[in-house]
């Protein structure tokens, strides 16, 4: 097996942290996590150094200024970056490194890489149906209305970014989504698309608003 670094992208709520833990859960000798800084809050049950690094904004510069991030991005107003230790760390193991990040880190991983081909593999993980992406967002409890707002508008532009990943893989029933993954990272060769993918990712990114507006709506008349 060559170890590789396995980033996993997707619009909040697709189900990439929960299938990065699941394949670390799963195989463990396969797969190792790694754990990145942020700037953001931990939310109930996060624990420093497990989920993330959760350091403050001088520390984060600092590291910046350091040279410590393989690449780091801003989101939602916070900043994310993946340490280089962490990942020369799972590498050293002789396991794939698993990246749980935003579009931007994801294409600056790209860049690192693009003189080692088949080092990295890009992965975008959506659920079929746009709707389903905002009732499992909204389902977490996670966001306040104002996160979850800023969070789905940037949806829409994380989607226009999904043609710069290696593959797509549907997180519909989460075992499926996750034995995939763990195929893509063994194989050899990443792209792995077809037209009428293309044309589902088309037409994702349209109906995404319309669904968050009407799952929205809903919310608000079963409260009123
Ligand atoms: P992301 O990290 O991409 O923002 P999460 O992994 O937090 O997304 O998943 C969003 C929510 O959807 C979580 O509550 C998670 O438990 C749930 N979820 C993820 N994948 C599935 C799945 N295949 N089926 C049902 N629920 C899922
Ligand atoms: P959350 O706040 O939901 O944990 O993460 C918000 C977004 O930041 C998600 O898209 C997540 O994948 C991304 N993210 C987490 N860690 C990193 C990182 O190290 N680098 C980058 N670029 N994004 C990250």
């Amino acid at each position: 097996m060559t170890p590789r670094i396995v980033v996993l992208s997707a619009p909040s709520g697709g189900g990439k942290t929960t299938i990065a833990k699941a394949l670390a859960a799963q195989f463990p000798d396969r797969f190792g996590f790694s754990v990145s800084a942020t700037t953001r809050r931990p939310r109930p049950g996060e624990q420093d150094g497990v989920d993330y690094h959760f350091w403050d904004r001088e520390t984060f510069e600092k590291a910046v200024k350091a040279g410590r991030f393989l690449e780091h991005a801003e989101y939602a107003g916070e900043l994310y970056g993946t340490l280089k230790d962490e990942v020369d760390k799972v590498l050293r193991s002789g396991r794939h490194v698993l990246l749980d990040i935003e579009v931007e880190g994801a294409g600056q991983v790209r860049k690192y890489f693009a003189t080692t081909p088949g080092l990295s593999l890009l992965i975008f993980i959506l659920p079929s149906e746009p709707r389903v992406l905002i009732e499992r967002l909204l389902g977490r409890k996670t966001e306040s209305a104002d996160q979850l707002s800023k969070r789905i508008k940037r949806a829409k532009y994380e989607l226009q970014q999904a043609t710069l990943f290696d593959r797509w893989i549907r997180n519909d029933v989460l075992d499926d989504a996750v034995r995939e993954v763990a195929k893509a990272a063994d194989e050899d060769g990443g792209f792995r698309r077809d037209q009428s993918d293309l044309k589902w990712l088309d037409k994702y990114g349209s109906e995404l608003q319309l669904q968050a507006q009407q799952v929205w709506d809903e919310l608000h008349h079963q409260k009123g």
